[in-house]
């Protein structure tokens, strides 16, 4: 048991009616829950980034929005589990943007918390910076528990801008050993609210037991991340 690192702590839910139990031992952590399921955020997990490309040069004079789906009393898909949408949706919101701001991108947040935010509100966000990209991310949910992967969604008719942004953000997620669903189109809100360049990723099904397992992991929220992010910027890159 030498050098052998574990703590424990105990944490309440905001409704105070549901404990979570979190034992980090070796690196792992396991989650045990009690009480009434209450919606719950992921709790922070040892990030093991994947291997990573070389520094490149930074991107300056681009604005994206980075738009973490739902938020406040919208929770989004439902999940197995008492996972919800809207959480995993933010954290990897977060990565993302992080990562592009730290290559020099303007980044902008749709959300930076639990918050709802009207679905022209995001729209509207895209044209009032003129973006060159807004990426909307989710986590997706179907009746089949079997159904896994992400897939990256543009609108019908959409600009040769967002087509290649979604074959981008597509081909680094297949990199990165995500599986994907390829690039499909679907009238979203978020996608034709607006006249910038768009794209909705949906991170993988939240329905699928080991996907969403996955998905409530932050080393795997984090590979996910970086991966679109490293996406968005080869198509940023692209449009000089
Ligand atoms: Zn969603």
């Amino acid at each position: 048991m030498h050098r052998a690192r574990y703590y424990f702590r105990i944490l309440r839910t905001r409704a105070g009616c549901a404990r979570r139990w979190t034992l980090v031992f070796f690196g792992a952590m396991i989650v045990l829950t009690s009480g009434c399921q209450q919606p719950t955020k992921p709790a922070p997990f040892p990030t093991r980034p994947g291997p990573q490309r070389p520094p490149t040069s930074p991107i300056s004079g681009r604005t994206v929005v980075i738009d973490a789906g739902h938020g406040g009393k919208d929770t989004g898909a439902p999940g197995v589990g008492p996972l919800v949408e809207k959480y995993v949706n933010l954290a990897i919101a977060m990565r993302v943007a992080d990562l592009l701001q730290q290559r020099g991108v303007n980044v902008v947040r749709t959300r930076r918390d639990d918050t709802f935010i009207p679905l022209d509100d995001r729209a509207s966000t895209a044209d009032r910076y003129a973006a060159d990209l807004l990426v909307s991310i989710h986590a997706d949910s179907a009746p089949n528990p079997r159904a896994t992967g992400a897939t990256i969604y543009i609108a019908g008719g959409a600009t040769n801008q967002s087509k290649t942004a979604a074959t981008r953000i597509n081909a680094s997620l297949s990199s990165a050993g995500i599986k994907t669903r390829g690039v499909r189109s679907a009238k979203f809100r978020v996608l034709v609210g607006h006249a910038r360049p768009s794209v909705l990723v949906e991170c993988g099904y939240l329905t699928n037991t080991v996907e969403a397992s996955r998905l409530a992991s932050g080393g795997y929220q984090a590979r996910v991340a970086q991966a679109i992010a490293t996406g968005v910027l080869d198509h940023l890159r692209a449009l000089r």
